[in-house]
C-alpha cells in the first residue's frame, strides 16, 4: 500500500469512527481550517506565558488571552492570578496538586470515590499522602464522610480535590458548602483544587450557577480544552492564585524565562487553537451551544424514559447516565460504561437526529434480550 492509501484509509477510519461517538466528552462542532498554515513553524511556548523569553517563535500573547478568559469565567482574585495552556486536565489537576503540596507539605488530599482514574496516578507522581471520602449515588462527595473523616486528622493541613463534573455521572462537588464546613471547624490552612475538566468549559453559564470557581473558595482549577469546547488535540487550561504560584516560582538562563509550568517545551499550536476558538465563540457562542446540549441532554433523558429505560442526569448536566448497555452496543456508539452504568454525553455536536437513531437501536436491542428471556 502507498504512502497515501494508508493515509486515505487512516483518514476514511477516523472520519468514520468519529461520525458515531457518544461515549466520551469531546465536541466535534469545530473548524480549524483557518489556523493550519500555522503547523508549518515549529511553534514552542517554553517557560511561562506571562515571562519574556529568548525564543521567538511562541503563541504567548494567545495563551495570556486565553488564560485570562478563564480568569474572569472563574472570578479569579484581580491581579492574583496566574495560568497556562496546559496538555489537558490531567495536568492541570497535577499542577493544582502540586502546588497544594509545596504550600502544605504535610497535607491530606480528600477526593470521592468517583474522582478521575488520573487523579490517583498525580498523588502517587507526587506522593502526597490521601484519602477517599465516599460519594452519594448521584456521584456527589458525601459531606458527612468528609466532615468526619475531616475531624478525624485536625492536626494536617486538608487539600481538597473537588469534582466539578465527575467523569461518570458530570455530579459537582460543592465547593462553597466545603469552604464553609471548614470554616466552622477553624481550619484556616488549607486548599482547595477544583477538577473541572468537562464543566468548566460552561459551568459560568449555568443557572443557578454551581459552587466551583474562585469566588466560591477554589484555590486553582484545571479545565481541559477539548472536551466542551472541542479541538483536534488535547488541550486544557490551569489557572491558580498568582502569590502561591509565585512562592515556587525558580528563574532559568537557558530559556530566559520562569520554570514555572510541569513541561519544559509546550505546545503553541493549542494555545493558538483555544484563542481562536473563543475568538469564533465568544460567550454568547458558549452559551448558545451549552443551551443546545442542556435541551437535549432532557430530550434524551424523556426519550429513553419513553421506552422504559430508566434514564437520568444530574440537575443541569449534558451527561445522561443509563443502564449499562450491551457490548455491541457499548462498541457501536462508543460508550463508557463503568459498572453497571453506561452514558452518553450530549455535547453540542450531539443532535435529535442522533439521539433518535440511538435511542431506536437501544429499544431494538432490548426487545431482542427480552425475546431471549422468554
Ligand atoms: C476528562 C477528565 C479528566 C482528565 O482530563 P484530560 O483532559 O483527559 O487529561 C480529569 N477529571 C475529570 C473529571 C475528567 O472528566
Amino acid at each position: 500500500m502507498s504512502l497515501m492509501e494508508r493515509l486515505d484509509r487512516l483518514f476514511e477510519e477516523l472520519r468514520s469512527a468519529n461520525e458515531d461517538s457518544l461515549g466520551y466528552p469531546a465536541a466535534k462542532d469545530f473548524d480549524y481550517s483557518e489556523i493550519e498554515r500555522f503547523m508549518a513553524f515549529p511553534i514552542n511556548n517554553i517557560g511561562d506565558p506571562f515571562a519574556q523569553g529568548t525564543y521567538r517563535v511562541h503563541t504567548r500573547e494567545c495563551e495570556r488571552e486565553v488564560v485570562a478568559f478563564f480568569a474572569a469565567a472563574t472570578r479569579a482574585p484581580q491581579d492574583d492570578w496566574w495560568g497556562y495552556v496546559t496538555n489537558g486536565g490531567t495536568e492541570g489537576n497535577l499542577y493544582g496538586l502540586y502546588l497544594a503540596r509545596e504550600l502544605h507539605p504535610d497535607g491530606i488530599v480528600y477526593y470521592s470515590e468517583a474522582t478521575h482514574y488520573s487523579v490517583a496516578k498525580n498523588l502517587h507522581f507526587l506522593g502526597m499522602r490521601h484519602i477517599t471520602i465516599r460519594s452519594q449515588s448521584n456521584g456527589e462527595i458525601d459531606y458527612d464522610d468528609l466532615l468526619e473523616t475531616l475531624k478525624i486528622h485536625r492536626d494536617r493541613p486538608p487539600i481538597i480535590f473537588a469534582n466539578i463534573g465527575t467523569t461518570m455521572t458530570e455530579a459537582r462537588d460543592d465547593i462553597g458548602r466545603i469552604a464553609a464546613m471548614m470554616d466552622r471547624m477553624a481550619i484556616r490552612e488549607r486548599y482547595i483544587h477544583s477538577d473541572a475538566a468537562l464543566a468548566g468549559g460552561y459551568a459560568a453559564y449555568l443557572e443557578p450557577r454551581p459552587a466551583w470557581d474562585f469566588a466560591d473558595g477554589a484555590d486553582s482549577v484545571a479545565i481541559s480544552g477539548h472536551k466542551f469546547l472541542g479541538a483536534p488535540i488535547p488541550c486544557g487550561i490551569v489557572i491558580a492564585r498568582k502569590h502561591n504560584v509565585q512562592r515556587i516560582a525558580r528563574t532559568i538562563d537557558y530559556i530566559g524565562s520562569l520554570d514555572t509550568t510541569i513541561t519544559g517545551s509546550r505546545s503553541g499550536f493549542s494555545p493558538l487553537m483555544l484563542w481562536y476558538r473563543l475568538q469564533q465563540l465568544g460567550e454568547s457562542g458558549l452559551r448558545e451551544r451549552l443551551a443546545r446540549s442542556l435541551a437535549n441532554a432532557q430530550y434524551l433523558v424523556e426519550r429513553l424514559v419513553g421506552i422504559g429505560v430508566p434514564a437520568w442526569r444530574n440537575p443541569n448536566a449534558i451527561t445522561v447516565v443509563l443502564p449499562r448497555v450491551s457490548p455491541e452496543l457499548q462498541r457501536r456508539w462508543q460508550l463508557a460504561t463503568a459498572g453497571d452504568i453506561s452514558h452518553v454525553l450530549v455535547l453540542p455536536n450531539v443532535g435529535r437526529e442522533q439521539i433518535d437513531a440511538f435511542v431506536a437501536e437501544l429499544a431494538t436491542s432490548r426487545e431482542k434480550e427480552d425475546a431471549c428471556k422468554a
